[in-house]
Parts: structure tokens; sequence; C-alpha cells
């Protein structure tokens, strides 16, 4: 069916902003599914309102609970648990799109599913893509998948593409479409004012209170260190099949441009609006339609002013060392974002500083840039490989 939909990590930050798009359009798509790791309030919530045929939770206990919460409704949703059952949604038969919105690596199994069984997958999981690059790509093609980026920096730059480049832009070709440059813009996150030697003393709360964006742990942390830029980089990179030298990192602290084409004949094209992920979102859902999605207009007269900056590597390390893995390849890119996903956790915890986080990617990103890359075996081996010696210079910090 053309309107049902599944939604992955429907518990999280963009499954909330999906299914409030889906509010302001009721009606015009089917719930198949829905998946979360361990939240049974939320999802019992969110079963009642959307009555999926399926809801996922990764843990058992919290399957079973679920369950037993929605009999006493007399709710019809199915629960189910655990890994396979992610993948089990994602590929359904019934399901046309599948929202990608499940945080990290955990998040490829799933969206690799969606891709082999040739959905139109809502890209949000970008660690997936990065993680893995070339053989996900590869992939889409093969099954003939449909990739749609919600990052909303990608989304910017998907509209601002000619339509022929959008209907396959993993393997479109930039330079003869007249395009000279992706202009990635990037708010420079909460931390882009503060005194560099004040950074190592960063809390957790501070860090996740970004200035635009509300948005996930993991992300806001992203953010305020800029390897979210980074991994957007290498996202763009392989969404858009960009050379690095295509792409360029710009600051622009009020984050109402969300991305821009720059052209040869001058042209620069560019997407904005007000900093809700809602409009990448809908503007997915319903491509290549529009549909409304509930976010404010933008005024102009109220944001008054854009500005620009240059990234500083010294404030954003990690910034750099995402652009550096970028340039040397898959192994890398799938170290770095499995050290990161350990780090950030850690800096979270409060096991480790603001500034261990980039000290720890860079170990071990030079540890293991240079391992074997050849299949996705290899790279989840690897990933695996980077997260048990994150732990251990982890611990080492932490002690
Ligand atoms: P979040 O932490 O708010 O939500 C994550 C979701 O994934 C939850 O539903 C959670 O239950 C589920 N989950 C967590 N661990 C899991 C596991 N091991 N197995 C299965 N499910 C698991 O995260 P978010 O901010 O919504 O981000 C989701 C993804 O979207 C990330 O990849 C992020 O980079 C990307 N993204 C988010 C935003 C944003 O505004 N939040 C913007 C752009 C891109
Ligand atoms: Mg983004």
């Amino acid at each position: 069916m053309l309107n049902s939909l599944v939604i992955l990590g429907a518990s999280g930050s963009i499954g909330q902003s999906t299914l409030k798009v889906l509010r302001q359009n009721p009606g015009r798509w089917q719930v198949l599914a829905l998946t979360a790791a361990r939240s049974v309030d939320a999802m019992l919530r969110d079963c009642l309102e959307f009555s999926p045929r399926f809801a996922v939770m990764v843990d058992e206990t919290a399957a079973g609970e679920l369950a037993e919460r929605l009999k006493t409704h007399g709710a019809s949703t199915r629960v189910l648990s655990g890994q396979a059952a992610l993948c089990e949604v994602a590929a359904h038969p019934e399901a046309h799109s599948v929202m990608a919105a499940i945080v990290g690596a955990a998040g490829l199994a799933p969206t690799m599913a969606a891709v082999r069984a040739g959905k139109r997958i809502l890209l949000a999981n970008k660690e997936a893509l990065v993680m893995s690059g070339a053989f996900f790509m590869e992939a889409v093609r093969h099954h003939g998948a449909e990739l749609l980026p919600i990052d909303s920096e990608h989304n910017a730059i998907f509209q601002c593409l000619p339509e022929s480049i959008q209907r396959q832009p993993g393997f479109c070709d930039l330079a003869e479409a007249g395009i000279s440059k992706i202009l990635l813009t990037g708010s420079g996150g909460p931390f882009r004012y503060t005194d560099i030697g004040d950074l190592d003393k960063v809390t957790p709360a501070q860090a996740v209170a970004h200035p635009n964006w509300s948005m996930g742990a993991k992300i806001s942390v992203d953010s305020a260190t800029m390897i979210n830029k980074g991994l957007e980089y290498i996202e763009a990179r392989w969404l858009f099949n960009a050379a690095p030298e295509q792409i360029q990192v710009v600051i622009h602290p009020q984050s109402v441009i969300h991305s821009m084409v720059q052209y040869k004949d001058g042209s620069v094209l560019a997407q904005l609006g007000n900093p809700d992920m809602c409009t990448p979102i809908a503007h997915a859902l319903a491509y290549p339609g529009r549909i409304e999605s509930g976010v404010e207009p933008l005024d102009f007269f109220s944001v008054g002013e854009f500005s620009f900056i240059r990234p500083d590597y010294e404030r954003y390390p990690n910034l750099a060392l995402a652009m550096t893995a970028c340039q040397q390849g898959q192994a890398a890119t799938t170290s770095l974002n499995a050290a990161n996903e350990e780090s950030v956790a850690a800096f979270l915890a409060e096991r480790i500083g603001f500034m261990d986080i980039a000290m720890v990617n860079e170990s071990i990103m030079t540890a293991l840039g240079g391992c074997a890359a050849g299949s996705l075996d290899d790279l989840i081996a690897l990933d695996g490989m980077a997260r048990a010696r994150a732990h251990e210079l982890i611990e080492e910090l932490a002690r």
C-alpha cells in the first residue's frame, strides 16, 4: 500500500516528529509498525493513538510489559521483540515507506533490511550510512530502493538539486549537472563562542542544550563537538556522490538556511525554514508532493540577519577528524563512528570530559583506520573492534 509506513525509532526525537506530521494529515498514512528500544509508556500511548499492526521493542521484558498493557486496553497491535523483529517489520511486504530513525550503528541492520526489500527509505540514521558507505549505496541501487534524506542539511541539498538527480542522487555526476559545490551549513552548536580553554569543563547538560534545534542526546553532543557536521560531510559524500572537495562546511549560527548548492553559472540555491525537523520529514513523506508539516512559516523580519563563519578546527577537532576520515576511506569512517558512539556515551555518563571525546576518537581512528574494509562483515567486525578499544581507553581515562 502506498501509504503504509514503518517508523524505526518511533519513541525518539525524529520518531515523535514523524508522528506529529502524521497528526497534521489525518487518514493519509497507515502506520504498519512502530519500534523502540525500551520506552513502554511512549509506545503504549502511540500504539493506542495510531493502532499499528506491529509494535517492536528491542528489549524482551519491555515487549512483555507493552503486550500486557495493550491487552488491558483491548488493542489489537501485535508486540514483537528483538533485532530480528526490527528487520522483519522493516522489510514487511505491505510496508511502502520506512522512516529509519534509530540512533547509531544499531540502525544499520533494520535499515539495510528495508533497503534489500526495495522500500522507500526516509533516512535519518546517518550513522548507518557513515558506517557502511559504498555497501549501503550499492544495496540501494541493486535492490531498487529509494533514498530520501531526512537530515535537514541533506534534505535541503536534495531540494536544491535538479529533478533528474533527485531520482538517483547517489549515482549522479554533480559536475555534469553544472554543480560546483555543496555548501553544508551548521550552527556551530552551543559552544561556538565559548573560550577554547574552557571547553574541557563543559557538562553534559550544557552540551545537550542546543541553541536552535531540539534533538536526541547523542546527536546534541555530536552537534556541540561538530562531529555531527563531519558525519554529515561523509553522509553527503555518499548520498550525492560528492568528492570531498565538492563539499564545504559553512557555519551559519541562525540555522535558517539548511544548506545550499552552488552552480557553475554563479547561482546558489538554498532551502530555508524554521529549524524544525517536521519540515524535512513532511517533505520526504509526501515527495514529490507537499503537505502540511505544522511548522510556523518563516518570518524574515524576526530573523533579521544572516551570518556565516569559517569553521575553526582548533575549537572543533572532531570536525577535522571526520573530514580526514572521509578522505582516508571506509575503515577510517567506520572506526571513527564506532569510537564516537562510545566516547559520547561515556561523556553523557560523566565518565570522561568533553575534550576527551576527540582524543578517544582520534586514537581509535589512527589505530584502526587502515584495517580491512572489503565487505559489510569486515565493517561490522571493525565496528566491534573499535568499540572494544574505545572502552579500554575510556576505562583508563575514567580512572
Ligand atoms: P533519539 O535518541 O531521540 O531516539 C532514538 C530512537 O532509537 C529511539 O526510539 C530509541 O528507542 C531507538 N533505539 C535506541 N537504541 C536502539 C537500539 N540499540 N536498537 C533499536 N532501537 C534503538 O535519537 P534522534 O535524535 O531521534 O535521532 C535518530 C537518528 O536521526 C540519529 O541517527 C540522528 O543522527 C538522526 N537525526 C536526528 C535529528 C534530530 O533532530 N533529532 C536530525 C537529523 C538527524
Ligand atoms: Mg543535520
